[in-house]
């Protein structure tokens, strides 16, 4: 019964019987509505009352995990427990190696003031002397008569190594200094030991030192034990090592620099990275060779900025470069690529082991073993190299798709990057001295894993650098037929080797 209804109202009676039935159903209503409000105001309590203790457990627990990070258990490793170094992973070996444990004393790595300093004392008795007499004057080219009074200016005592157990041999060089008869000034004879005080080490001792770091592997600490205990030289350290690789790598650096300007001449050559840890930095070894000569030369940068820093860029325009697939090689401006195919050879063996059931990966290989072959056994000119360019060209256009695992692209991505290479795959075909493969260039620089396994890697930029220099050196005379050793003693005593040391070099077998 609404508002509306009263004007119609005929029997009041009625009307009030109608409106407490009204009533009553509103009256069950509200009650059980008040009812349902004081049930969820129960439960609302109980809710707040339970987010309360758990937002106090959730602190609770904060604060708990937090004190037990501050006292977590070091973790255990070859420096606090028995664990092997070996048992590491390799980063902290790395890391372990090229760091010391002593706390730094902030002081200067060189003599403290107040130190005395022992520069090599010389020896009373040498064993024996040589006298170098002033026999023409430098200033104006006359020559110093053999009667005119020389009077000596200058000796120098030369330690060289005799052999192992053997007392190290002394050699006193005695400079002397005459007036010149035509302009009077004094004439000094020239020197055959270089710029040292009074004391140096002889050659052989020198290139033994080069030798046992660079070739060998060998840590400075170790060198220096094997000079004073096998070859008895007195009081010989690590600063000794040091000096005198700093030295040679100074004397050595024009003949390293025009490795590159003999490379350019070759017209193919191969280029590789690896990477080794600098001052606990993982930095890499760039290696570019040809098989007569071989430079390596170490920096911070796997791209580009580390050929243009190294000033290879401009070496490389007239050559045809054989790589892995490495996207650095690709960009730069050269006359043609040659993508190592051995590397493609076992990326496709991955796939076939992947899926069995295609031929797609086979049939590529199997191109590629056939391409091989035929320059192995056959002139260039019968081979058909344009039937081997369709078949491969034929097989890179098929739909691959089907053969990949779920979820998975393998071998898109392989096809894809067989297309970018597409017209570099049979360069060694078409091109004198370029191989289909890039061995050597791996093979240059392998010693790098070799030296970080020993000694983790460098602990500065200048022993890196250092090691480059010689390693070039000695790699490109290995590939000359001339032993490390004997090319590095030519190096050493030669007072100023120039750029032609190399060309003496690649002349040694012609
Ligand atoms: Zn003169």
């Amino acid at each position: 019964m609404t508002y509306k209804d009263l004007g119609a109202l005929t029997d009041p009676l009625e009307a009030v019987k109608s409106l407490f039935a009204e009533m009553t159903t509103m009256k069950e209503e509200l009650s059980a509505t008040k009812s349902d409000v004081a049930r969820l105001n129960r439960n609302n309590t109980k809710l707040v009352v339970e987010n309360r203790n758990l937002k106090a457990e959730l602190a609770q627990t904060k604060e708990e995990l937090s004190r037990l990070k501050k006292e977590a258990p070091v973790e255990k490793d070859s420096t606090n427990s028995s664990i092997p170094p070996t048992k590491q992973s390799i980063a902290k070996q790395i890391i372990q190696h090229t760091s010391s444990l002593r706390k730094p004393s902030g002081k200067n790595p060189d003599g403290q003031p107040g130190h005395a300093g022992h520069s090599l004392d010389k020896n009373t008795s040498p064993d024996k002397t040589i006298e170098h007499k002033a026999k023409t004057c430098p200033f104006c080219g006359h020559a110093i008569p053999e009667d005119a009074e020389q009077v000596c200016v200058k000796t120098i005592q030369e330690i060289e190594i005799t052999g192992p157990m053997q007392p190290c041999s002394v050699t006193e060089h005695k400079y002397y200094s005459a007036v010149c008869t035509h302009c009077h000034k004094a004439a000094r004879a020239e020197s055959v030991t270089g710029d040292c005080k009074k004391v140096m080490y002889g050659p052989v001792l020198q290139t033994m030192v080069v030798y046992l770091s660079v070739v060998q592997s060998v840590p400075y600490n170790r060198i220096a034990e094997i000079m004073r205990d096998i070859f008895m030289v007195p009081t010989f350290s690590e600063g000794t090592v040091k000096n005198i690789l700093s030295k040679n790598k100074h004397k050595a650096t024009p003949v390293y620099d025009s490795i590159l300007s003999y490379i350019e001449k070759f017209k193919a050559a191969g280029m590789d990275e690896t990477g080794a840890y600098i001052n606990q930095r993982l930095c890499w070894f760039w290696c570019l060779q040809c098989p007569k000569l071989c430079y390596v030369f170490a920096d911070e940068s796997r791209g580009l900025k580390a050929l243009e820093r190294h000033g290879i860029l401009k070496h490389l325009e007239d050559i045809i470069l054989y790589t892995d697939l490495h996207g650095t090689y690709f960009k730069l401006k050269v006359r043609g690529h040659q993508v190592c195919l051995v590397h493609l050879l076992r990326n496709l063996q991955y796939l076939c082991d992947l899926n069995k059931e295609q031929h797609w990966a086979s049939d590529i290989q199997e191109l590629l073993r056939q391409a091989i072959h035929e320059s192995n056994t056959k002139p260039r000119e019968q081979i058909d190299i344009g039937s081997l360019k369709k078949q491969l060209h034929k097989l890179l256009e098929q739909d691959v798709s089907s053969y990949e695992r779920k979820g998975c692209k393998d071998f898109q991505a392989l096809q894809n990057g067989l297309i970018n290479c597409e017209q570099y795959i049979f360069t060694f075909l078409e091109q004198e001295g370029v191989p289909h493969h890039n061995n050597s260039s791996e093979g240059a620089i392998r010693i790098l894993k070799v030296k970080s396994k020993v000694s983790g890697g460098f602990r500065t930029e200048v022993g890196a650098d250092e090691y480059a220099c010689f390693h070039s050196i000695v790699e490109t005379a290995k590939r000359n037929g001339v032993s490390k050793f004997k090319a590095l003693f030519q190096l050493i005593s030669d007072m100023a080797p120039k750029d032609d040391f190399i060309g003496r070099l690649l002349s040694e077998n012609d």
